[in-house]
């Protein structure tokens, strides 16, 4: 293994834990044992281990205040041998480019491991739209753009929504796109409102399809759902989505995290009864934080934040932010939990993996579990580019034929070559990708 151990620092309780470890680092690790299992050679691995492209800009805003501030953003391009890049712009205060790196890494092997042909691609400003007027969001959306503009585009690279940011950013986006490109290019960016070329189900399908993958995991377990708990942390799209549709399939979510950006606190909101969703949306803002003082006089227990995932629950689903489940954090997880369901992006630290993987927790890996939202974005472009739309039952059939498939594909590895899933599934995603480079001659 050629890459460092990656550093954890001790994080506060309580607070955001998301730069406890080097994503990146972390990104490189699980890639730099799968090139060994794979015994990927020098070159490959070079190519693979780093972006093949990034981007560093300034982002002038004139503020509703008066003043101009400079913003930081990125977009870093992975690999695209497979096709365009393809990934999310997150909008974060604490975001920083090795995130970045790693979430577009992550974003090429989740697209090859549901076997779309793209890329993978992430992008994002350092910002807290909390804090920002519907102006100043807009003027960055455009400032965004307007640095990129050239090095982006429905051939080269396709943005896309991501933590914190929604359907009408990237109508912003595509508007500066086609104002500078000059024409109409539908195909820039995914997850745009439906009325302006975007899919249906495209704003439900990450959380719906996270469900999914539990309902494929369950079934090997020998669980029915309706005798399901579970507990997430999370309340933004991702969360929201899976809590609407696991609760449909029979299970009871019993709690949910939210982060607080006024005091940088997590916290948990119980109701050992089920949480009520409709509830707890009525209370939140459009980025899933949840109003705590409305939540404890609905009857919510207010917990710590990380208590998400000491709840005695048979499923745990991380759905917010990086390397939540750590060497520190596994002890504090329940024994009874049967099932983790990564719908957030990298979620679980390399250490942490080696503790679930010793306990025999059945986990379905981030690249795989939450790959709806992507392929919903593939459908998206696919639709667009036919200019004819399908309705809501087409676009969730051809989700679930995806996704399903692509879950049995890395169970299938993960039983003949006796892995655990995350490595099955890397060991699908990597070797299509390698495949690729190979075959265009560039390794
Ligand atoms: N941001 C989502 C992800 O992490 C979706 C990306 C896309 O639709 O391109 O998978």
């Amino acid at each position: 293994m050629t890459t460092k151990k990656a550093t954890p620092v001790p994080a506060k309780k309580g607070t955001v834990v998301e730069q406890s470890y080097n994503p990146f680092e972390t990104a490189q690790a699980q890639f730099d044992r799968i090139a060994s299992m794979l015994g990927l050679d020098g070159p490959t691995r070079d190519l693979l281990r780093n972006p093949i492209r990034e981007y560093h800009f300034s982002i002038p805003i004139r503020m509703d205040r008066g003043g101009i501030q400079i913003f930081r953003g990125f977009r870093v391009q992975h690999n695209d041998a497979r096709g365009p890049c393809k990934g999310g712009i997150r909008f974060h205060p604490l975001e920083t480019i090795d995130t970045i790196r790693a979430l577009a890494m992550w974003m090429t092997w989740k697209c090859s491991v549901v076997d779309i042909p793209l890329g993978g691609a992430k992008g994002g400003i350092v910002c807290d739209p909390h804090n920002l007027s519907l102006n100043e969001i807009e003027q960055l959306c455009r400032g965004w753009v307007r640095q990129i503009a050239r090095d982006v585009g429905p051939c080269l690279d396709v943005p896309a929504p991501d933590v914190m940011t929604n359907p009408q950013d990237m109508l912003w986006m595509l508007d500066e796109y086609e104002k500078i490109h000059g024409g109409r290019y539908p195909g820039f960016i995914t997850g745009k409102p439906i009325s302006i070329g975007g899919s249906l189900g495209r704003k439900e399908a990450t959380g719906y399809m996270v469900v999914l993958t539990i309902r494929e995991a369950l079934k090997e377990l020998n669980l029915k759902p309706e005798n399901t708990t579970a507990s997430i942390q999370g309340f933004g799209n991702v969360a929201q989505y899976a809590v609407e549709l696991y609760h449909k399939i029979g299970g009871t979510v019993i709690s949910v995290s939210s982060w607080d950006p006024t005091d940088n606190k997590t916290f948990c909101c119980r109701k050992l009864s089920g949480i009520l969703f409709d509830e707890l949306k009525s209370i939140s803002d459009p980025f899933g934080t949840i109003n705590r003082k409305k939540a404890q006089d609905m009857g919510y227990e207010i917990l710590p934040g990380e208590a998400w995932l000491e709840q005695d629950v048979d499923v745990l689903i991380p759905a917010a932010v990086e390397n939540q489940i750590s060497a520190d954090t596994v002890p504090r997880i329940n024994r009874r939990v049967k099932l983790i369901a990564e719908g957030a992006n990298g979620p679980t630290t390399p250490e942490g993996d080696l503790m679930l993987d010793k306990r025999g927790t059945f986990l379905i890996p981030d690249i795989l579990c939450n790959a709806g939202g992507v392929t919903c974005s593939y459908f998206e472009q696919v639709q667009g580019n036919m200019n004819y739309y399908w309705d809501e039952k087409e676009v969730f059939d051809k989700l679930d034929a995806k996704m399903t498939s692509a879950f049995h594909a890395v169970r299938e590895v993960s039983k003949r070559q006796k892995l655990p899933n995350r490595d099955a599934a890397y060991v699908l995603a990597v070797n299509r990708v390698a495949r690729a480079c190979k075959d265009r001659g560039w390794c």
